[in-house]
């Protein structure tokens, strides 16, 4: 088996070797926004630390040109750690005994919004396990409820797979967003993470069903999964080229010791950059997250995805004394902290990188002209 970036862990010990082969590639990707299979495929299976740098630089770059050193924030709600799916990896699936399980309510779900709204944020992003209790009905009472009181705001629901209709009425209610991230565009790759009731089909079917609705679609991957190979990280710059979403969530795998997959080891940081990297170029203006799973892996993991492309930070807005609960990994960090202490830490990291906090409601830059134009 190729397992993840092979050659990349061997060459790391000797950065005498640089290819022009990937200089020009890094060039022709920056040019072109894309490559060929085998030409993604020669990247990771061969740069080098010096070409990581250059890779990295190319990156910065081109997310400087359309978003500067500009950093979105969206508050993140995790409002439910039921979930009815089995994802061998995540901490919270269906089959986990050893946690306990909360859900909020729509009043707890608005004030988190309110607290949210008070620190400035202008995006809420409501995030859950796959949890059957909250009905459309539900969801529509709690997305006009929102609106209602802060007109001004983008809604993202991240909930998982539903109906084509129930994605219609949630939208029609006036959610503006939806986070399903593909996991891997590897068929087998999904499969053995997966259980086996749990569909690859459905899930490219519930994307494409959110795009042709009108979301702003996010999707997203894993990096350092278990079994996974440099060619299956090439499927996923293949299908995320081919969808383009207007948000693109990347993390490393993390390995949570109650899962079946105890034992495997986690993804790393290096590998992250680069697929954070990568996707920066292919898809020039997308919405990237430095995301949590970075700042749980590595201390600088968020502020090194900032340098590297990513353009968006999600403090977490939920009640402290549920979040430790919401842990679909191990060692996820912010789990003690108050709303106020995550907006002043992430202040804190994005100015130490250079950067700056945008208050905006930060839609794809696209949309931003045509809502200027209009
Ligand atoms: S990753 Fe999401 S859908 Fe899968 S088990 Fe965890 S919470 Fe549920």
């Amino acid at each position: 088996m190729n397992y993840i970036f092979p050659k990349l862990k061997q060459k790391f010990k000797n950065d005498d070797f640089i290819s022009e082969k990937i200089y020009y590639l890094v060039d022709k990707l920056t040019n072109e926004a894309n490559l060929e299979k085998d030409e993604f495929l020669y990247i990771l299976n061969n740069i080098t630390k010096k070409e990581i740098e250059y890779l990295f630089k190319a990156s910065y770059n081109i997310k400087y040109t359309y978003y500067q050193n500009r950093v979105y924030l969206r508050g993140l709600i995790e409002i439910s750690n039921y979930c009815k799916m089995g994802c061998k990896y995540c901490g919270i699936n269906y089959k986990i005994k050893t946690i306990k399980r909360y859900r909020l309510s729509v009043d707890e779900i608005l004030e988190c919004c309110k607290q949210g709204y008070h620190l400035g944020y202008k995006t809420f992003v409501i995030q859950s396990g796959e949890d059957s209790y909250y009905t459309d009905d539900i969801l529509i009472e709690m997305i006009q409820r929102i609106k209602k009181e802060m007109p001004d705001v983008r809604i993202t629901l991240s909930l998982g797979e539903r109906s084509k209709e129930s994605y219609q009425k949630l939208f029609d209610a006036g959610t503006d967003r939806y986070l399903l991230r593909h996991e891997t565009a590897s068929r087998r790759l999904y499969n053995y993470l997966h259980a086996s009731f749990m569909s690859f089909d459905n899930r490219r079917e519930c994307l494409k069903n959110l795009k042709e609705i009108g979301y702003q679609v996010g999707a997203g991957f894993m990096v350092g999964s278990p079994t996974q190979t440099n060619e299956d990280l090439v499927e996923d710059l293949i299908y995320l080229k081919e969808l383009d979403p207007h948000m693109i969530g990347i993390g490393p795998y993390l390995c949570h010791e109650d899962t079946e997959l105890r034992g495997n080891e986690s993804g790393t940081l290096s590998e992250s950059l680069i697929m954070v990297a990568l996707v920066r170029l292919i898809l020039p203006k997308v919405l990237l997250p430095a995301t949590t799973a970075l700042g749980s892996l590595h201390t600088i993991g968020r502020e090194k995805a900032l340098k590297t492309g990513a353009n968006v930070m999600m403090p977490n807005i939920s009640p402290t004394e549920n979040r430790a609960k919401y842990e679909i990994y191990q060692n996820k960090i912010c789990t003690a902290d108050t709303s106020n202490q995550c907006r002043n830490c992430i202040e804190g990291r994005i100015a130490g990188v250079g950067h700056v906090i945008d208050l905006g409601v930060g839609d794809h830059i696209d949309l931003e002209r045509i809502t200027d134009n209009d």
